[in-house]
């Protein structure tokens, strides 16, 4: 039986005869069902209808996006420590597989927050690895699967230089990735939607929904502020191919949080 996977955000459901009823993912307040309605597809028509793009931003990090659905672009971030696919996208291409394999295959798969869940199943299964989401998030698995690995708290090491760290915010286990060894040892952080890299590609923002505009409240962001404290870094990733502060985004970060936070603050 298909396994289908929702056109609006890319989410794949467990096998059924017919398509889903409905994508809870894009039911909830900070997604949305499209005006044309909800459609479905399979990762088998995805292969006859997009193919990856791919751009390296620095040595070791390169963007992998096919534009389907909410546009996500994961992340193939090549440490010493082994490949990390920060991320995830539903777009499965045999291109793809054979790219990574190429390059060493996969250490572990981490994913930020369930808009990026996508085929997580299917891309575990391909390189044979564990797939790490955030045990508050766990109610937004629309698709179980062996190779997913819960884990809780604030910090998780996966490689010697590489380390999850829970912002919270816009899920509560919203997670970014902070890679020591990144922009020549300057250190680089993956924010995707815990902190949301401007157009401007020199301030983040945050919110609950983005596509809705629902803002977080000032502890949230303090929260996620926080949590990024302890951590040097030059570069900072949001979740598009054009979504990068390039210099000084500790800085353009702590000075987002500050801007952020008199913007909301009440008169
Ligand atoms: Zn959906
Ligand atoms: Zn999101």
């Amino acid at each position: 039986m298909p396994l289908y996977i929702c056109t609006a955000c890319g989410t794949q459901y467990p096998d059924s005869a017919k398509a889903p009823a409905d994508c809870p993912i894009c039911e909830e307040e900070r997604q949305y069902v499209p005006p044309r309605g909800q459609t479905w597809t399979t990762l088998e028509a995805l292969s006859q209808s997009h193919m990856n793009s791919f751009h390296e931003y620095d040595t070791g990090l390169i963007g992998i996006s096919a534009g389907f659905a909410i546009g996500q672009r994961a992340l193939l971030v090549r440490t010493e420590g082994g490949n990390i696919l920060w991320d995830c996208v539903a777009t499965l291409d045999a291109a793809t597989v054979s790219m990574i394999k190429g390059l060493g295959g996969l250490k572990a798969i981490a994913i930020s927050h369930p808009h990026f869940y996508t085929t997580m199943n299917e891309w575990a299964e391909a390189f044979d690895v564990p797939v790490h989401v955030h045990a508050d998030d766990r109610e937004w698995i629309m698709r179980q699967g062996p190779r997913i690995k819960l884990w809780d708290g604030e910090t998780l090491r996966l490689t010697p230089d590489t380390t999850l760290i829970r912002g919270g915010g816009h899920f509560t286990g919203s997670s970014m990735l902070h890679w020591a060894g990144g922009a020549s040892g300057r250190g680089i952080v993956c924010c995707s939607d815990t902190a949301y890299v401007a157009t401007d590609c020199r301030h983040v923002t945050f919110m609950r929904s983005y596509p809705n505009y629902v803002p977080l409240p000032a502890e949230r962001v303090k929260a996620i502020a926080n949590a990024l404290a302890p951590f040097a870094f030059e570069k900072m990733f949001g979740n598009f191919f054009e979504s990068v502060i390039e210099t000084g985004a500790k800085q353009a970060f702590s000075r987002s949080v500050e801007r952020y936070l008199a913007a909301i603050a009440s008169r």
